[in-house]
Formats: C-alpha cells, sequence, structure tokens
C-alpha cells in the first residue's frame, strides 16, 4: 500500500518487499508465540473513588517474550489487528479471564461483585462468531455474565452503525455489560450515545492528566461525568496517578477510577492477594 503512490505498476519494489517479509516474520512470530502460549494477562485494578475499595479489574495482555522479556500490547496489537490474529488471541485472552474470575469468585466468596473488563477490539466486532465465542466461553467458565465487562472503543461504535447496534443487543442478551473505552477521544454525539445499549463510560486518560492544570482537560471531564449521569451510565476515569486527580474525580461525581496511584496492572497473584486482603472478616 505504501508504494501506491510512488508507481503503481512496478511489479517489484525492493522497498515495499522488505516490509512484506517483515510482516510475515512478525506475523509468523506472533502465531508461534500464540501456539506456544507466551501470552499472560495482567490485571489492573479498578476502585470505588470515595473509599477505593476494589470494584473489579482490568484484563490487559503482555507477551512473555523467550528474549526480549514481557512485551507491552502496544508492540503487538496492531500487528494482531491488521492481520485478523487478534481475533484468537482476543478470544484467548477472554477465556483466561473468565477462568481468572471463575476461580477467584471459587477461593473468595466476597468476590461476586467483582468486574472483569475486557477489551474488544473493532476487528474480533466485525468477526462472524463473536456472539457465539463469547456465550461459549461465559458458559464453559460459568461465570455470572453480570461480572463481565466489554470494552469497546468509541470509534468502533461510529462505524457500520446498523450491524453494530445489533451485535451489541446480542451481546447485551447475554447479559455481559458493555463500557466505552477511551470516552471523549472520538466525537459521539448525544442521539448516538443513546442509541447504543452501553452501560459504562471510561474517560479517557488524556483528559485526567490535564484534570488540575488544564482548564478545558477540567470541564471535559465533568461534561462527561454529567453526560453519563444524565444518560444513566457509570463513569470509570483512566489514568489517575495523583491525589489531587482523584480528590478533583470526586469532586466532579466520577464514581470509579483505574490508575498507577491505585495500582498498576499484575500478575493474577497480586489481585489474588488484594481479594484476600479485603475479606471481611
Ligand atoms: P487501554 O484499554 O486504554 O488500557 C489502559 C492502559 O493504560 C493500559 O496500558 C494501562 O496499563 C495504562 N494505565 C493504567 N493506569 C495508568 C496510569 O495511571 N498512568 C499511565 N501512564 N498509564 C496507565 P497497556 O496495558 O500498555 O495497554 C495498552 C492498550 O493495549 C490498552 O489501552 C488496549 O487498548 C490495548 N490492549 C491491552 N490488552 C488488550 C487485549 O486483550 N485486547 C485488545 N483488543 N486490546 C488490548
Ligand atoms: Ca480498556
Ligand atoms: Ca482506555
Ligand atoms: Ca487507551
Amino acid at each position: 500500500a505504501k508504494a501506491a503512490g510512488r508507481d503503481r505498476y512496478a511489479l517489484f519494489d525492493p522497498a515495499m518487499y522488505a516490509d512484506i517479509l517483515r510482516e510475515a516474520d512478525e506475523r509468523a512470530e506472533l502465531e508461534r508465540a500464540l501456539a506456544a502460549e507466551e501470552f499472560v494477562v495482567y490485571y489492573q485494578p479498578i476502585v470505588d473513588l470515595p473509599t477505593s475499595r476494589l470494584i473489579g479489574v482490568e484484563a490487559l495482555v503482555r507477551w512473555e517474550h523467550p528474549l526480549r522479556g514481557l512485551v507491552g500490547p502496544n508492540a503487538f496489537i496492531p500487528l494482531a489487528e491488521s492481520t485478523g490474529l487478534i481475533v484468537p488471541l482476543g478470544r484467548w485472552v477472554l477465556r483466561q479471564a473468565c477462568r481468572q474470575l471463575a476461580q477467584w469468585c471459587a477461593d473468595y466468596p466476597d468476590t461476586e461483585r467483582i468486574r472483569m473488563n475486557v477489551n474488544l477490539s473493532a476487528r474480533q466486532f466485525q468477526h462472524e462468531g463473536l456472539v457465539e465465542e463469547v456465550g461459549q466461553i461465559l458458559a464453559e467458565t460459568g461465570v455470572n455474565p453480570h461480572q463481565v465487562v466489554l470494552e469497546i472503543t468509541e470509534s468502533l461504535l461510529m462505524q457500520d452503525t446498523d450491524s453494530t447496534i445489533e451485535t451489541l443487543g446480542r451481546l447485551k442478551q447475554l447479559g455481559v455489560r458493555l463500557a466505552i473505552d477511551d470516552f471523549g477521544t472520538g466525537y459521539s454525539s448525544l442521539s448516538y450515545l443513546k442509541r447504543f445499549p452501553v452501560d459504562i463510560l471510561k474517560i479517557d486518560r488524556s483528559f485526567v492528566d490535564g484534570i488540575d492544570t488544564e482548564h478545558g482537560d477540567a470541564t471535559l471531564a465533568e461534561a462527561v461525568v454529567q453526560l453519563g449521569r444524565a444518560l444513566q451510565l457509570q463513569t470509570v476515569a483512566e489514568g489517575i496517578e495523583t491525589q489531587e486527580q482523584w480528590s478533583t474525580l470526586q469532586d466532579l461525581g466520577c464514581e470509579f477510577g483505574q490508575g498507577y496511584l491505585f495500582a498498576k496492572p499484575g500478575a493474577a497473584e497480586t489481585i489474588a492477594s488484594i481479594l484476600g486482603g479485603a475479606k471481611p472478616s
């Protein structure tokens, strides 16, 4: 695609060929990693802002590369999306996350209200079998669907709305909840938000970043919280790093949050120790 503008009739473009080879290599490497189960799911706590009590976690995938060590999703999710490998990878993450949730519920009786948030990419959404696969994973792991939150991006909601609404509706019928991720970065209008059966808005980190320094960010964050309230949606602020951001968000009426101030994403054991410690005596 890169070479298309240069000379559309060239039969061989060494630079493009190198790109294709590299992409094919990386694709093969991702496929190998998937088969070898080199991926691991980390979990980041989501808390109730007034009390900082754990109300859920977000599942975030990492790659335990045999040579490169722990690799973050930004380094491989885009390729997984462009190659379509996000479909099996995303299915694997959802299955892992639901198994983990079932395990925590078995180990810690107070965990029945804990939510498990899992990211769904646009590409997974376009995949025909998505709803059946989600239903299958819920059934096989035995988790309460109401504890599962699927995070979708705002940009996804803006494409192809008829089939999008249909798929969202079918997912809702399974009993899961839906969250709009990175909210505020797209161009949502009120009317279109009303049309989608979503439950939760996640305020993008970029607004939380400047909330105490840039007037515009605080105003936008406040607008999102109010929008959420008007539409009876819950609001979760992402990327809370300071005490000031925490208290400002509470003043704005935001219910939930996640960020390094509370906890970074960690291996399942780190969550288990919170759940163990949080058990009422
Ligand atoms: P996201 O869904 O917006 O996830 C939140 C990201 O913000 C995570 O990065 C998290 O570690 C980071 N974060 C949380 N709190 C803070 C904070 O206080 N400060 C800062 N600076 N960052 C914070 P991570 O884990 O690197 O994931 C990056 C993105 O990769 C995610 O953004 C999501 O879009 C994608 N991703 C991760 N796992 C999956 C997956 O299983 N499936 C799909 N489709 N995408 C995934
Ligand atoms: Ca997310
Ligand atoms: Ca996000
Ligand atoms: Ca993001």
